[in-house]
């Protein structure tokens, strides 16, 4: 489930304002080492998701003054978002579909952690080895 990706990860979530630059967005993601920030109203609100996928199609398009624009010009305003219970399963399915690799998780409708296309990679690589090696012991031991 989710809940077991936030348990290793953390539940922290890299935010910020839609009033803010790209230009402001740009330097967060990359001291920070992110793909995407949360755009959240007042506090733990999600009015929506900036990816470096947005700045760069912004910047393609219109220049670099394109990181004068604000946060909230350039967001994707309709999230996909999860909740703890759902499974990972479920999580890989929205990522593939809304072909996305991040995406917020609510916890009733605040903001509680977020869950990558890295931490999906992670979990199932930890979770393909151990399936491995109980088979292993199972061969072993029969
Ligand atoms: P990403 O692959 O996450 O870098 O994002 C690719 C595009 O999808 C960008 O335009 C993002 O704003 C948008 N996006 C990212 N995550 C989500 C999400 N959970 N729900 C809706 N759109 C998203």
């Amino acid at each position: 489930t989710v809940r077991g990706i936030l348990a290793t990860k953390g539940r922290d979530v890299v935010t910020i304002s839609p009033n803010r630059t790209l230009a402001d967005a740009a330097l967060v993601l990359s001291e920070r080492g992110l793909g995407a920030l949360v755009v959240v109203g007042s506090p733990d609100e999600v009015i929506g998701i900036l990816s470096e996928r947005d700045i760069v199609r912004s910047v393609a398009a219109r220049g670099p003054g394109a990181l004068g624009e604000t946060v909230g010009q350039n967001m994707t305003a309709d999230v996909v978002t999860t909740v703890e219970s759902a499974t990972v399963q479920t999580v890989m399915a929205q990522m593939t579909d809304g072909r996305f690799r991040h995406v917020p998780v609510l916890d009733g409708g605040k903001l509680a952690g977020i869950v990558s296309i890295g931490d999906v990679v992670k979990y199932r690589l930890a979770e393909m080895e151990s399936e491995q090696q109980a088979l292993r012991e199972y061969i072993a031991t029969a």
